[in-house]
């Protein structure tokens, strides 16, 4: 398929603490090291480089997982409900 307007791409991101990290998607093609960012699913993240055990251990994020793909079946969510 071609019909790729919304881009996103897939980040580890680390919790506020630091401990822990969860795989996010992003809007755009790839991650321009920007410090900051908000995913798909609407939260504000801290950006840092992820190492390849983050990209291993992170799991992914469900809500950023099932906004997209709402997007992709062309069931996006009417504003204010569900
Ligand atoms: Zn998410």
């Amino acid at each position: 398929m071609e019909t790729t307007e919304r881009q996103h791409y897939w980040l580890p991101v680390p919790e506020r603490i630091g401990v822990r990290w969860h795989r996010h998607a992003f809007r755009g093609k790839h991650w321009d090291g920007r410090p900051a960012d908000t995913s798909v699913c609407g939260r504000p993240c801290a950006m840092a480089r992820p190492s390849e055990l983050h990209w291993f251990q992170a799991p992914t994020c469900r809500d950023c997982t099932e906004t997209l793909l709402a997007e992709l079946s062309g069931t996006r969510s009417s504003e204010g409900g569900r």
